[in-house]
């Protein structure tokens, strides 16, 4: 028997929907509904490779609908973040249901069709209506109850403990809360240089691009315990979405990048960890499914040939510590 490669490719995907941006925009402006077909197109790309994900989803898209309080509140239990960009209540564009009126907001099926894929995907938690964490606006108790509400509408849809956690907008916080929570893997910051720098976001996104350019390698990154029982592995590669002049970056650029580190994954014997938003899929998204259906290809490839694991978040975990969430991602 061959020694089981440790060279593995990760992809994680945020599934938000309008939960995504409903503390900056209005989300009314983006036609979220489509982004149904998007997640169709992307489960029968995931199933022609035989590619196990993990789905990062927003815990409140899992609900069939949800009610206002007495005081016309939407969600009064929850304890709500203090953003400092934030104007009016967090909850203030949350329709309230029926679920079926406004897909943008519920997507009550999602789990189900994802837990019906050929593949067996893994199905995590991205917070229960987007707070960012690790803000300073976000204290202890909300936090908590983010990741505890999230956890809990995502194991009554599917009866499966999630374990696999990816913090709205990268803002990782309350490490204790998020073990407490029972979750075990999260996603950390990405490795790669632009990343890293602290620069505002209007910077870094140019600066994504200008990488792509660059004939560097994206990093490939190692998962490591930083709590005991809590697991981070880092991004290796943000897939770059094709909006605005972004459409002009051809297909090939993106998959030669990530193909890059696939093959420094297989070098090093480390993990090469891609990542999207589906939304971001809505404007041009053709060219980044192309650029995807070529990594995957390779990335299949390399699994055929014995050198690459395909494999989720949670699969990254120690055995004894996935033994909850084994059924939740193929293993080879
Ligand atoms: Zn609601
Ligand atoms: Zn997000």
């Amino acid at each position: 028997m061959p020694r089981r490669p440790t060279a593995t490719f990760v992809l994680s995907l945020d599934v938000e929907f309008a939960w995504g941006v409903h503390d900056r925009i209005d989300p009314a402006t983006i036609p979220f509904a489509r982004v149904e077909e998007i997640v169709d197109a992307l489960l029968e790309l995931f199933d022609r490779y035989e590619m196990p994900v993990t789905w990062a989803l927003v815990g409140h898209l899992l609900l069939d609908g949800c009610d206002r309080g007495v005081e016309g509140l939407p969600h009064p239990e929850m304890p709500r973040p203090r953003h400092s960009w934030l104007k009016g209540d967090w909850y203030r564009h949350d329709p309230c249901g029926p679920a079926d009126r406004h897909p943008a907001w519920y997507q009550p099926q999602l789990a189900k069709l994802i837990r019906g894929a050929a593949v067996r995907h893994d199905i995590g938690c991205h917070g229960f209506s987007h707070a960012i964490i690790g803000d300073r606006g976000c204290d202890a108790a909300t936090a908590m109850a983010e990741m505890e509400a999230a956890a809990a509408v995502v194991e009554g849809a599917t009866g499966i403990r999630p374990t696999s956690f990816v913090f709205p907008r990268n803002s990782v916080g309350h490490l204790s809360s998020l073990r407490d929570s029972r979750f075990r893997i999260y996603r950390e910051l990405d490795r790669s240089w632009m990343e890293r720098i602290p620069v505002p976001e209007s910077v870094r996104k140019p600066l994504r691009i200008i990488d792509l350019l660059l004939p560097t390698d994206p990093p490939a990154v190692v998962p490591s315990e930083v709590l005991p029982g809590l697991w981070s592995v880092p991004g290796s590669m943000l897939l770059t979405r094709a909006e605005g002049f972004r459409r002009f970056i051809p297909a090939t650029l993106r998959s030669r990048k990530a193909i890059a580190g696939i093959e420094k994954a297989i070098r090093t014997g480390r993990v090469f960890h891609l990542w999207f938003h589906p939304w971001n899929l809505l404007n041009h998204g053709e060219i980044v499914f192309e650029a995807l259906d070529s990594i995957l290809a390779h990335a299949g490839r390399r699994a055929g040939e014995g050198k690459l694991r395909l494999a989720t978040m949670a699969d990254l975990l120690p055995s004894d510590e996935s033994a909850g969430s084994t059924e939740a991602g193929a293993r080879r």
